[in-house]
């Protein structure tokens, strides 16, 4: 029996936009203020990480106590958040746009599950609010990536049965959370590090819409997944 793909799952981060660099200069700001150095190789190291942990590796091994540790976390938001104003939808990836599109055109249903808590905001000032079905960040679930929680969530929200959505991710993790959930993946980077995702293209430029599903169903029809 030949399956249709419905549910079109994004992750924020890395997929539709690149806000590594807000967050680069926001830690900076914070150690600049507490005089720890911090350059782009400690940020490396950040990458994936919650704000509380990234906090803790910063700090190293001087204690701030506990009420200023939790000023330092709102405050590195409040960075955050005033420098992802610079946002706008210059700032989306090449190819996005299309590609919800086309989703669009082919009657998809189109979430975005994120573990930032200003997804909202970003993919307002992105301009692509309006393109989302379904908006899941930080808040929606408790447990994160490479849980399958909350893209079993999307799924439920967008109802589209797990085995009927695919997920674009940048990162190893998200890409174990949708195989957990019984989705396809789409891997947007290297090949050699997201070689567990069902496809991986460089970029959304690099796709070309209708060869895409057709390799998606492939799988579908023949890997007697679910
Ligand atoms: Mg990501």
């Amino acid at each position: 029996m030949k399956r249709k793909v419905e549910g079109f799952i994004f992750d924020l981060d890395g997929v539709l936009t690149d806000t590594s660099e807000f967050h680069y200069l926001a830690w900076k700001r914070i150690a600049e203020e507490l005089k720890i150095p911090f350059d782009r190789e400690k940020n490396e190291n950040f990458k994936g990480v919650s704000r509380h942990e990234c906090l803790r590796i910063l700090l190293g091994g001087r204690n701030p106590g506990s009420s200023s540790f939790e000023k330092l976390l709102a405050l590195k938001n409040s960075y955050y958040r005033g420098y992802i104003k610079r946002i706008t939808p210059e700032s989306l990836f090449p190819g996005v746009l299309n590609v919800l599109d086309r989703i669009r055109e082919k009657g998809g249903r189109i979430a975005v599950a994120s573990v930032s808590k200003n997804t909202d905001e970003v993919i307002t000032m992105l301009g692509v609010r309006d393109k989302f079905d379904v908006i899941l960040d930080g808040y929606s679930v408790k447990r994160t990536k490479p849980e399958p929680d909350q893209f079993l969530l999307a799924s439920k929200m967008l109802s589209v049965v797990p085995g009927c959505c695919v997920v674009f991710e940048d990162s190893l993790a998200g890409i174990e959370a949708a195989e957990r959930a019984g989705m396809l993946s789409v891997g947007i980077g290297s090949r050699e590090r997201l070689n567990s995702a069902d496809l991986v293209f460089n970029g959304f430029d690099e796709i070309e819409f209708n060869i895409m599903i057709g390799k998606l169903v492939e799988i579908l029809t023949y890997e007697h997944r679910l």
